[in-house]
């Protein structure tokens, strides 16, 4: 059985230590990924610190000559990638490569570093004083990444870390390894030099590694909750900076003026796509007054019976399996739970044929209507195919119980009136907003976040946010003084 290994040093490196990688549609082991311990994140730490001085003092418009050729690899090589994620995650094969372009976008954004790079300048800024402030690279930073976007997520990330002057070490989840090993093969290519972008793959043993050891000076985490405020509070008490993305729970308020027949066809994308493994995902949909959800619920119930299921490389299906067994059966149990607590389950993923009858971790679209904020479906991220309706009598109400919820990632409104859309954007307290645009995640030159218990630490990723998160500002401030001035002693703060 072939192993997928570490990155480390511009080489690939085995292990003591392996951990099978399933494929999620059949059920089968199909490679080994290697696991680090303390002693490989050591020695990518020691190449990713060989490698910094000579990269940091390149110009940014020689780095980015390697993200235009990256680039142009990732193109090339796009379907052998997008095979690899589907094996390894389960998603449909189109949606792989949605993933992949949107990650594409970041390493253009990246490109345009020496730009972004400039810096602020303020000629006589005092009397014969030039002040200017540059942003200086962190040194070594790393990235802790989910199982749900292979490549998408990581390039939200080491892009522009690696762009900035940084060297980059990757910890991608073990449940889906390779592309980030293909991504490092083709970072070579493009003439990155050895030791700027290092992969050590593992479990929490590796995270845990890069977390304490004391040269990793920036930490970029993607992952579920409890971990990201863990990561988060471990890594600021060390004097890291630590950015740490976590769950989810994104509503979409639909109100009586929307166009019904529009919203249920992209809300069933949003909330089905990826099988809901995706921390933009709609999984609750808020309808204002019951003959808005009562049109909306048999819409989406009719449309979401009839969804392609199947694994995932193969061609023109909707939704692929669920990451794991142990994941499938978790979902099971909030479709158990959500029916226990009294909601009212209109189409039951549990009774698709695939769930008994394939080898693999298949789950059907599930939908239940008169979910209420009292339960665990409700408030829990399901992270599968689970769309809770919940009814509200006004528009204040779906406000209040979005603001309410602990989560604060994404949300969206459908309407037609613009007064109540600026009202939403205004009051809803949640990091991206959607009008009549289900999955708002900002293009490349915007950062992503979410708020409250959606992100820990102060920036976002990507985008501007990942430029002030992956360079230190230094403020310079010059005088030459001509060789006739006296200087004498100021004792008083300098105010002019
Ligand atoms: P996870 O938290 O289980 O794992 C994320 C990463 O952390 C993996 O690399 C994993 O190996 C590592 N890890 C796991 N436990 C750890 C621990 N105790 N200490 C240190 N590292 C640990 O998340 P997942 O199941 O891979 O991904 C799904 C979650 O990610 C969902 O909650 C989803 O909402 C979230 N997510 C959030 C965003 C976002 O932008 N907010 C994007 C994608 C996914």
């Amino acid at each position: 059985m072939t192993t997928v290994p570490h990155w480390i040093g511009g080489s690939p490196v085995e292990a003591a230590r392996y951990f099978p990688v399933v494929d999620p549609a059949f059920g089968k082991t199909v490679r080994q990924v290697a696991m680090a311990d303390t002693q490989t994140v050591n020695s990518a730490v020691k190449m990713a610190l060989t490698a910094y001085p000579t990269w940091r003092d390149m110009p940014p418009s020689k780095r980015v000559q390697v993200m235009y050729r990256f680039k142009m690899l990732l193109e090339r090589d796009a379907e052998a990638l997008c095979k690899l994620i589907s094996e390894e995650h389960g998603k449909v094969l189109e949606d792989a490569m949605g993933e992949l372009k949107r990650g594409i976008e970041n390493v253009e954004y990246a490109c345009g570093i020496p730009e972004l790079l400039k810096g602020e300048y303020s000629h006589n800024a005092g009397p014969g004083i030039d002040t200017w402030s540059n942003h200086q690279p962190v040194g070594i930073v790393a990235g802790i990444t989910p199982f749900n976007f292979p490549t998408m997520v990581p390039l939200w990330m080491f892009p522009i870390a690696i762009a900035c002057g940084n060297c980059f070490i990757l910890k991608p989840s073990e449940q889906v390894p390779s592309v980030a090993i293909k991504m490092a093969e083709l970072l070579e290519e493009a003439g990155l030099p050895a030791g700027v972008f290092s992969v050590v793959q593992g479990d929490r043993e590796a995270a845990d590694a890069l977390i304490e050891h004391s040269k990793v000076k920036a930490l970029s985490f993607v992952g579920s909750t409890p971990v990201a405020k863990a990561i988060y509070e471990r890594g600021a008490s060390l004097g890291k900076r630590v950015q740490a993305l976590g769950g989810a729970k994104n509503h979409a308020v639909i109100l009586p003026d929307a166009d019904l027949e529009n919203a249920a066809n992209t809300l069933i994308g949003a909330a089905y796509g990826s099988a809901g493994e995706r921390c933009m995902a709609i999984s609750v949909v808020v309808c204002v007054g019951n003959q808005t959800a009562d049109v909306l619920v048999d819409k989406i119930a009719e449309k979401a019976k009839h969804l392609n299921i199947g694994p995932g490389t193969e061609p023109g299906l909707d939704m692929g399996a669920l990451v794991n067994q142990a994941h499938r059966d978790r979902v099971a149990d909030y479709i158990g739970q959500g029916e226990s607590a009294g909601a009212v389950l209109r189409l039951d993923g549990r009774k698709h044929p695939l769930v008994e009858n394939a080898p693999g971790y298949f789950m059907g679209a599930t939908l239940f209507d008169h979910v209420t904020s009292a339960m665990r479906i409700y408030q829990d991220e399901i992270f599968g195919p689970v769309l809770c309706v919940v009814r509200v009598d006004d528009f204040d109400q779906a406000i209040e119980l979005i603001n309410a919820h602990q989560y604060g990632n994404g949300t969206c409104l459908f309407t037609r009136a613009g007064e109540a859309a600026r009202r939403f954007t205004d009051e809803v307290e949640v990091g991206m907003v959607g009008i009549n645009v289900p999955l708002p995640v900002p293009v490349a030159f915007h950062s992503f976040g979410g708020w409250k218990e959606s992100l820990f630490g102060d920036l976002h990723a990507y985008g501007p946010d990942a430029v002030r998160f992956y360079t230190r500002r230094k403020a310079v401030s010059q005088r030459w003084p001509t060789e006739s001035a006296q200087e004498t002693a100021q004792f008083s703060f300098p105010s002019h």
